[in-house]
């Protein structure tokens, strides 16, 4: 058995694979817009969108940016948090989390992450309080919850903000409760290559309403009215050929959500009760949505490398999600943004953990594939 690249004959098989609507339903979707010519700017499709999505996460305000990042970047320049103070976050993530920090001129300070669900372990958050602390900024990484209620109280005891990066959350709910309703702000991802995409996109959540009008103002250059320019906004507005994906996506998330539970539980089936291999659970009181499959190498016959390469020889690309941590990235060598403090399971799971393939069109029978491959070694 073995996968090929496109022009080798059969397909590769890459760790996701886009979700797309009907190309006719698309269509239809776009077509108003060329009645309209309204191709930006907060037009009807941006507005639906919006509407349907307050209605799905049970949020008070879903506010549309053109990408992720974007949203944090501008949810966390919101918060309006004193220059250079600190923001204590974890370095097992996406390269976006910890830019969007110091992008704002702000300090990351990195803290440990569990064993169990790799989310921030709490009990090491105080410590790294001081006066400088000024926020909060978690991850619900793989679309695992966050100890929320921990966070929350901390946050309260201390007086910090919270900003939640749930770029792998979206359509996760803890204690019946959307996800995006947790925090200060909460943001989401929308990209491609995530479990919902509005091709590029992201969005930043909150109940707030002043708060919400200051996103707004951010992300369209300050300009409230005609004639009038409030704060020094950037630009980050999401188009309606975006919202309109996304309109078309939602319609068959929940049906997305079911289709990767099939694939994530034969992974669990294939691979659970094996010596050494460490797979993911689904955590209590949460609605999953099957975002990934991170499979932990402890102790196996091979290394996580080992069986990296051993798959990708097969065209099996699974990915190195997230190693390396991104305290230890090149552009923060030789720097003064953070002093680094002691982060080793991060360190380790880093070393360990492999992505496997996870999408709604994976055929089970690739997954038995992928398994074997895994198990034969
Ligand atoms: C994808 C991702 C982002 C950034 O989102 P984009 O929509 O790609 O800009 C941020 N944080 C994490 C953890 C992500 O996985």
């Amino acid at each position: 058995m073995k996968y090929k690249s496109r022009n080798g004959g059969n397909d590769m098989i890459n760790v996701t694979r886009s979700s797309m609507p009907p190309m006719e339903e698309y269509m239809k979707e776009i077509a108003d817009i060329w009645d309209t010519c309204i191709l930006t700017n907060m037009g009807d499709k941006h507005k639906k969108l919006q509407a349907l999505l307050e209605n799905y996460c049970g949020v008070a305000h879903v506010n549309l940016f053109t990408n992720g990042h974007l949203a944090l970047e501008n949810a966390i320049a919101a918060m309006k948090l004193p220059k250079s103070s600190e923001v204590i976050t974890t370095p097992f993530t996406f390269a976006s989390t910890t830019h969007a920090i110091v992008r704002n001129g702000l300090r990351p300070v990195f803290c440990d992450i569990n064993p169990q669900d790799y989310t921030l372990d709490v009990s090491k958050i105080e410590r790294l309080i001081n006066r400088n602390t000024s926020a909060i900024l978690p991850v619900h990484v793989y679309g695992n919850v966050c100890d929320v209620e921990a966070i929350e109280s901390i946050a309260r005891r201390y007086r910090l903000k919270v900003i939640y990066d749930a770029a792998h959350a979206f359509g996760v709910e803890y204690k019946g409760k959307g996800i995006a309703s947790y925090g200060d702000i909460s943001m989401f991802s929308f990209h491609a290559t995530k479990v919902f995409n509005t091709i590029e996109g992201g969005a930043a959540c909150c109940n707030d309403s002043e708060l919400n009008q200051l996103l707004n103002d951010l992300k369209n250059f300050g300009i409230r009215g005609k004639e009038s320019v409030e704060i020094v906004g950037g630009n980050a507005k999401m188009s309606e050929f975006q919202a309109a994906m996304g309109i078309c996506n939602l319609r068959y998330f929940e049906d997305e959500i079911r289709k990767r539970e099939k694939v994530f539980c034969r992974y669990i089936d294939r691979l659970g009760n094996v010596d050494g291999l460490k797979i993911p659970s689904v955590q209590e009181n949460v609605k999953p949505n099957y975002a990934y499959f991170p499979i932990v190498f402890d102790k196996y016959r091979f290394t996580r490398d080992e069986i990296y390469a051993y798959l990708s020889e097969k065209g099996i690309m699974a990915r190195k999600y997230f190693y390396p941590l991104t305290c230890d990235f090149e552009c923060y060598k030789n720097h003064d943004m953070f002093s680094l403090t002691e982060v080793p399971i991060a360190r380790k799971i880093s070393k360990q953990v492999l992505t496997l393939p996870l999408y709604a069109g994976l055929d089970l029978n690739t997954v038995d594939d992928i398994c074997d491959l895994i198990l034969a070694r």
